[in-house]
């Protein structure tokens, strides 16, 4: 597992890069926020560590501009007291907090509980369907079927809840635009093409005067 450690205080880096090598991680380091936006990029690591307070630009702006490119789990590293920075994080997409100071102990425990729910969360979908989300495909019945970006964006987002529907609404704002105000017939030409691909209509619903729900079963 890779680890990107973003902490600019050498007496917080270095013991933990090296303790955190002992347990086992793979890491990376950097002491710049500028940095670290560019080895999310590069390295695609399973889970980032981020301190709030950097010498460059603020952890939350490295935050906001990590979440634009990638949704690796995020650990922020907040001080004491420092309330506000946490909900703020939380907000723009953090999967957790420790406060310092943390243990290496403390820490590990928590990357191991992201990843591992991020491995669930990312396996979604039904027995016959399996959407996984880090590697963007999708099986049925076990055979691999093709999709286009907006087609897995679809189906990804009803596979979050087999027999859940979903709105219209919400199809369109998080498959295309917040402000989308097409026609409409996108969606259903989409939700079409992914029936026949599918090779299956029955597996997308169409619930009537409400939206799409993938069958539960
Ligand atoms: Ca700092």
């Amino acid at each position: 597992m890779l680890l990107l450690v973003v902490e600019d205080d050498a007496a917080i880096y270095e013991p933990l890069v090296a303790a955190l090598r002992r347990n086992g991680f793979e890491v990376h380091h950097t002491r710049l926020g500028a940095q670290a936006v560019g080895m999310v990029r590069d390295h695609n690591p399973d889970v980032m560590l981020l301190d709030l307070g950097l010498p460059d630009f603020e952890g939350l702006e490295v935050l906001k501009q990590v979440r634009r490119i990638s949704d690796v789990p995020i650990i922020i590293a907040t001080a004491r007291g420092d309330e506000t920075d946490r909900i703020v994080g939380l907000e723009l997409g953090a999967d957790d907090y420790v406060v310092k100071p943390y243990s290496v102990r403390e820490l590990a425990a928590r990357i191991r509980a992201i990843s591992r729910r991020r491995r669930t969360e990312q396996q979604m979908g039904t027995e016959r369907l399996v959407v996984d989300r880090s590697r963007r495909r999708v099986q049925l019945d076990g055979h691999e079927v093709e999709l286009t970006a907006k087609e897995f964006e679809l189906l990804a987002v009803l596979a979050e809840e087999p027999g859940r529907a979903v709105t219209r609404q919400e199809l369109f704002s998080r498959v295309w635009d917040p402000v989308w105000v097409g026609s409409g017939k996108s969606l259903d030409v989409h939700v079409a093409t992914l029936r026949r691909k599918l090779g299956d209509s029955s597996l997308i619903e169409t619930v009537r005067g409400v939206g799409y729900r993938l069958a539960s079963s």
